[in-house]
């Protein structure tokens, strides 16, 4: 086969194993927490579904042995988002609730970085927040840790610390909707596939970075993910 330009890198991720996790796609969960939604001004009820959007792969940065991340273009007001990523290691339409943590390889931990300026426009204009969340370098990620070793994260601390000030804490038990009832509604819309991640949303404390900005971040039972914003 040949190809009329070189085939694009494909981005991957560590895993605390020695292999690499490829990625396929990235879906992120909206208002997972609630009190980061009433931070945000919105409700953190269920309501129907889970609110889903995504980044595109090549935002993902492995972090695995800390990383530099550039301040994004365009905005004034980058914010930090600390979130449990979750990787998928086989796909399926409709996946049940009751079968969808069969379909998870392992867990990692993220900073789902927003240019919360554009996010606001966006917003007040009901237009989409793409260009809020899908920039580059927008979803630095540590190793990942596969479940056949870690189990599946339903509770545990969740935090974040900047400059060695505690920003974000939460549990992974406040989160709305479970990863299997996550898993269940991505799949509903999409096929799910091998190589996907979901980043599973961020407690409440999210606030800004500036150049120079040192992150520090942790999941219970999953590890530890290190980034410096330059
Ligand atoms: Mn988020």
């Amino acid at each position: 086969m040949a190809f009329v330009i070189p085939l694009p890198e494909r981005p991957s991720l560590a895993v605390s194993n020695g292999q690499r996790f490829p990625i396929r796609r990235v879906f992120c969960v909206g208002r997972n927490y609630a009190k980061h939604a009433a931070e945000m001004g919105a409700s953190g009820e269920r309501g129907q579904a889970p609110m889903i959007f995504s980044k595109p792969a090549d935002a993902v940065v492995d972090a695995s042995l800390g990383a530099e991340i550039p301040y994004p273009p365009l905005t004034e007001k980058l914010h930090h988002e600390i979130e449990l990523a979750v990787a998928i290691s086989s796909g399926g339409r409709d996946i049940p609730v009751a079968q969808a943590m069969g379909h998870v390889y392992g867990y990692g931990v993220a900073l789902d970085l927003t240019r919360r300026d554009l996010q606001e426009q966006a917003k007040a204009k009901g237009h989409p927040w793409n260009w809020a969340k899908g920039f580059d370098f927008s979803a630095p990620v540590g190793t990942l840790v596969p479940a056949a070793d870690v189990g599946h994260p339903q509770a545990g601390r969740i935090w974040l610390e900047v400059d060695g000030a505690l920003r974000q804490e939460g549990d992974l038990d406040d989160q709305v909707w479970s990863i299997a009832e996550v898993i269940a509604a991505i799949s509903a819309h999409v096929e799910l596939k091998a190589g996907d991640l979901i980043l599973t949303g961020t407690p409440n404390g999210v606030g800004p970075l500036v150049p120079g900005s040192e992150c520090v971040g942790g999941i219970d039972g999953v590890g530890e993910l290190r980034v410096r914003v330059v």
